[in-house]
């Protein structure tokens, strides 16, 4: 019996790139070949020129369509039959950094934050207006705090039915925003799992009527920010706190910030502006449960002297393969 295999890529609209899929039919789960589209239609090639190949990188259960369908994430190459990366594929260099210092065994933990939109405003706004202060909707419950749970929940079930390393969700401080956690797992796999768990988000938000958004600061104002805080450890750091120390240091290296923050997604202005739970963008601090560091070590951390740090810099719009391999790339090489 044949399946259907949801082919899954990220396009190359600037300056944010679109999740795209299309289905393919094939005999059985273990026969995935590369395949290819239509690179004019997705801001990847000019029409003259318009094949693009798509190349099986991660495969799991489809928890939407069931039975022995699965989805399938993959990266973009050039059609030079030489599997050279097209130049939006940025997996290709984090692949790269993490083969290099995958002996130190990194390990990363992504809290995806995200905003649900109906009708042009957050769900659960009113028509005019806005809602009460922010204050109740954090880990809130019942039906003036929250909106949008149902959606949350068949979100939930739908990574773990995939098989995905999903750690938790919670209601974040402004109302119809959203989290849910990916990891602890390594450079690569975690954004591969992020990138196959904002397509679920997207995925089953669409049969909700509703549209998942990773803008950096969907309200201006007293409003927070969404972000994607960035857990990362090796093993050394996971033994020791100077490690730790030495990891905090190497991210706050002359132009390290400034190199790390151009990774780190669009809006870095507009929602890292010392208020909100965040540091200036401009400026680099780290400190033990200091949710106004650009890197907090947890108190938990501290205690046990030993453990991983957090980069509260990545805004939700992120490239996780970007993150990631900056965070490899700048804390390996200190740590080696
Ligand atoms: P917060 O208190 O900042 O809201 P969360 O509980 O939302 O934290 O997220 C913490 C994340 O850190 C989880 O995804 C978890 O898997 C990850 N994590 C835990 N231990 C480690 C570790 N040793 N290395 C990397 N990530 C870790
Ligand atoms: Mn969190
Ligand atoms: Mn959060
Ligand atoms: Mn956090």
């Amino acid at each position: 019996m044949s399946i259907r295999a949801e082919y899954i890529w990220i396009d190359g609209t600037v300056p944010m790139p679109y999740i795209r899929s299309k289905t393919k039919i094939v005999d059985d789960s273990s026969d995935l070949p590369i395949w290819g589209f239509d690179g004019s239609s997705t801001n990847q090639a000019p029409g003259d020129n318009s094949d693009c190949v798509l190349n099986p990188v991660f495969s799991c259960p489809d928890p939407i369509r069931g039975g022995d369908d699965v989805l399938v994430l993959c990266e973009v190459l050039l059609p030079d039959g030489e599997m050279t990366p097209h130049p939006t594929n940025t997996r290709a260099a984090c692949v790269e950094v993490f083969e290099k210092y995958k002996k130190q065994e990194p390990l990363f933990g992504i809290e995806q934050e995200y905003t649900f939109f109906m009708d042009g405003r957050p769900l659960g706004w009113p028509v005019e207006g806005f809602p009460a202060p922010q204050g109740p909707y954090y880990c809130g419950v019942g039906s003036i705090e929250i909106a949008g749970r149902d959606i949350v929940e068949a979100h939930t079930k739908a990574c773990m039915d995939a098989g995905l390393a999903i750690s938790g969700t919670n209601a974040e401080v402004m109302l119809g925003q959203w989290e849910f956690q990916i990891g602890p797992v390594d450079t690569v796999e975690v954004a591969d799992q992020i990138w196959m768990a904002r397509y679920l988000l997207y995925r089953v938000a669409e049969d909700f009527g509703v549209d998942a958004s990773v803008a950096a600061k969907p309200i201006k104002g007293d409003w927070n920010g969404a972000g994607a805080h960035t857990n990362f450890s090796t093993k050394a750091m996971r033994k020791s706190y100077e490690a730790i120390i030495t990891a905090c240091e190497s991210l706050g290296a002359e132009g390290k910030p400034a190199e790390h923050i151009a990774g780190y997604g669009l809006g870095s202005e507009e929602r890292l502006t010392g208020e909100h739970e965040t540091q200036r963008f401009d400026q680099f601090s780290y400190g033990v449960s200091d949710r106004g560091a650009s890197i907090r070590i947890p108190w938990q951390v501290h205690l046990d002297q030993k453990g991983y740090i957090e980069d509260r810099r990545p805004n939700a719009n992120m490239d996780p393969y970007v993150v990631t391999r900056l965070i490899t790339n700048t804390c390996c090489s200190a740590l080696a």
